[in-house]
């Protein structure tokens, strides 16, 4: 493994994301949010991470709350996996309510705590506001809070990208360039939005790949199913399509939300397994906290530990 950077404050090695994708096998990430309670947080350690570990992820990141909310918990979860597993973790970070002196203040923090990995977002606009405002003294985009993260120096950086083209782009080709912008800023690794038809996304991985010149990792977001009503309001708000027969599929089992997250299981395998004969480096699973259908995925990859 290329270029492990030594903590002074921690006397462990660990390394920055873009260097986990650097394995011949395919890297896995799982997502978390921070639970809104201690004894979630608590159960997120004790249960949910050990489970998951057991699926020798190469990190974990962890979300950062709508206005800032969840800061102080996304910093000390991230801090807590890496201190309590040695596992990298990676902590997102969003310019929403923020001016670049609290973005300079949560990175000089993350710093301290050890952390090296930061996925650099917009995040959307609040709610009740139909556009993103940055205020006064923030950021407007994502690619200037990668420049800003970027010549300090200190952190391995990561993106979001989006098969079908982010919700509030006209044209998907602008945002793909967008995308390419932010790692032509600094940006190591892209992440995508969730997404359910494969060919969006090798459509879009083929365009900054063979178009725009992008060599680093283009990773696949990928969320299983909880529920019907889960899954249509997730694709809902970021602007992701669920293709007919699968609605029709997804809708005959409104009431029965353990045939909806076999059914996930059967349409996460079949993306996954399509992209990673593709040639993608990994797959970045939105697992919401929940691990029974990421290691069933897992295991029809057969990526599971012996
Ligand atoms: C992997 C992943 C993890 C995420 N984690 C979180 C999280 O932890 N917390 C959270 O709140 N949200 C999270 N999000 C959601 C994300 O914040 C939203 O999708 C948000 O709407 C856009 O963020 P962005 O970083 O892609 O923004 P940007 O890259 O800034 O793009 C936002 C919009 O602005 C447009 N744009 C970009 N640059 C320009 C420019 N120079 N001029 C004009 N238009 C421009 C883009 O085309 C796009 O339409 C995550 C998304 C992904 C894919």
């Amino acid at each position: 493994m290329k270029a492990v950077a030594r903590l002074a404050c921690t006397e462990r090695a660990y390394v920055r994301i873009c260097h986990l994708y650097d394995r011949p096998e395919p890297t896995i990430s799982f997502e978390f949010f921070p639970p809104k309670t201690l004894e979630g947080e608590e159960t997120l350690f004790r249960e949910t991470i050990p489970e998951l570990l057991r699926l020798r992820p190469a990190f974990f990141s962890v979300t950062y709350g709508a206005g800032g909310g969840t800061r102080d918990n996304t910093l000390r979860i991230v801090s807590r996996i890496r201190r309590e597993f040695g596992v990298e973790a990676m902590s997102h970070l969003t310019c929403v309510g923020s001016t670049a002196a609290m973005v300079s203040k949560y990175l000089d923090d993350a710093h301290a705590a050890g952390i090296e990995n930061i996925l650099a977002l917009r995040g959307d606009p609040p709610q009740g506001q139909s556009e993103f405002q940055p205020v006064a003294g923030g950021f407007a985009h994502a690619i200037d809070l990668v420049r800003y993260i970027k010549q300090r120096g200190q952190f391995g950086i990561a993106a979001a990208c989006y098969p079908e083209g982010h919700l509030e782009c006209p044209h998907k080709h602008w945002d793909w360039d967008r995308a390419a912008a932010k790692v032509e800023a600094g940006a190591e690794v892209l992440i995508t939005q969730l997404f359910y038809d494969w060919s969006d996304f090798l459509d879009m991985y083929d365009y900054l790949r063979n178009r725009r010149g992008l060599t680093v990792p283009i990773i696949p977001g990928v969320l299983p199913f909880l529920g019907t009503a889960q899954i249509k309001r997730f694709t809902t708000l970021c602007g992701a399509k669920l293709a007919r027969p699968l609605l029709r599929k997804l809708e005959a089992h409104a009431d029965d939300d353990e045939a909806v997250r076999q059914l996930g299981v059967e349409v996460c395998t079949d993306i996954c397994r399509r992209l990673l004969d593709h040639g993608v480096a990994g797959i970045h699973f939105y697992c919401l906290n929940r691990t029974t259908s990421c290691a069933e995925i897992m295991r029809n990859l057969g990526l599971s530990a012996p």
